[in-house]
């Protein structure tokens, strides 16, 4: 790469975000002290159990919460290094969708049933950039044939309801890349697909990463999509990050229980299914937090101590952070 091209502030950060939401009348965060970084041509997955504030995490960064019933707690959003916390609604609004897009599990959702899909990511062309109709149209169909829709100028003139979930999916990742965003947001993109398709969208995903220099924040909660897609891994629980790790590192020396929990539960190839343990118990409700970690009830490790003291996340080796006391202090020299 371009020396001069490359800069040491990574597209996406975020520091010590937090995010509450009001429920009977008190505030309660579902998202503490959030803090990770991903670079251009970079992917990060983000996974945890369901209830682990994967969303909320995402969902804060383009301000899509609803309004009252959410509030920005504390930290700052950096885009290229630039706070989005201190930005008006109006100038979010600029962004949302240009600068940072995101897609979900669900296209239609984000699809409207009723226009054909080129006219919506024409459409979408034009909320950002001043061109014509007739050259929107042209910039959508080159997009369209980007994420590899068969027929894409035949396909142009259909209606979302006439395309399979994974072209549909497709149809998404179109309208998200038609204003070449700097950032991509995928919230669980692949979950209701089927294996198969799933790994076809995961390599289109990867492909249009390098193509485009994208920052891609990856959400799952199946740690074999993050196997097959990231770059680095942050492993969220409770509203934290409880350990973050290049992808090789993370399988190879899974260090917080919560994630050696994780790993244990997944089903792998290599051994048998009955060597599958879920993980008992539950994600506990960002009502009912525990005083000290917020994996502690559920941990094989646990201490006295850490149901008093809420750990903080831990350097324990080049780029690979847990927080756990247990674990940090058998790191310290
Ligand atoms: P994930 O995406 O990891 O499955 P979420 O980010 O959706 O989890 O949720 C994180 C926590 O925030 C959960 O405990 C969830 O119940 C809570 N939560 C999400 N949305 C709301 C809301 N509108 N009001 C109150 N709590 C919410
Ligand atoms: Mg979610």
């Amino acid at each position: 790469m371009n020396p001069q091209t490359t800069s040491q502030v990574p597209a996406l950060e975020l520091r010590d975000l937090r995010t509450e939401f009001r429920v009977g009348g008190q505030w309660y965060a579902a998202a503490r002290d959030v803090s990770l970084k991903v670079d251009r041509n970079e992917t990060l997955a983000v996974v945890g159990e369901s209830g682990s504030g994967k969303s909320v995490t995402a969902l804060s960064i383009l301000r899509l919460l609803p309004e009252g019933a959410t509030r920005h707690g504390a930290g700052q959003i950096l885009l290229d290094g630039e706070d989005l916390t201190v930005l008006s609604e109006k100038q979010m609004a600029k962004l949302r969708g240009k600068e940072i897009a995101m897609i979900f599990q669900e296209p239609m959702t984000s699809l409207n049933p009723t226009m054909t899909v080129g006219d919506q990511i024409a459409e979408a062309i034009q909320q950002h950039r001043r061109l014509s109709g007739k050259e929107a149209r042209r910039l959508a169909l080159e997009v369209l044939d980007e994420v590899k829709i068969p027929g894409a100028a035949k396909r142009f003139d259909h209606y979302p309801h006439q395309f399979s979930g994974g072209m549909r999916q497709r149809v998404m990742i179109a309208m998200a890349l038609a204003c070449k965003p700097r950032v991509l947001l995928a919230d669980e993109p692949t979950t209701a697909l089927d294996v198969t398709i799933q790994a076809q969208i995961l390599s289109l995903l990867s492909e249009l990463k390098s193509a485009h220099g994208m920052a891609v924040v990856f959400i799952t909660h199946n740690l074999g999509v993050v196997a097959q897609i990231a770059d680095r891994v942050a492993v969220m629980y409770a509203g934290e990050v409880v350990e973050i790790a290049d992808v090789k590192t993370l399988f190879a020396k899974p260090t917080h229980p919560y994630t050696e929990a994780l790993l244990r539960a997944m089903p792998r190839m290599d051994a048998d299914s009955d060597t599958l343990e879920p993980i008992p118990g539950g994600v506990p409700a960002i009502t009912a937090m525990p005083k000290g970690c917020a994996f502690a009830p559920r941990c094989r490790l646990k201490e006295a101590r850490c149901e008093t003291e809420r750990p903080k996340l831990t350097r324990i080796g080049d780029q690979h952070e847990v927080r756990c006391v247990v674990r940090a202090e058998q790191f310290e020299a």
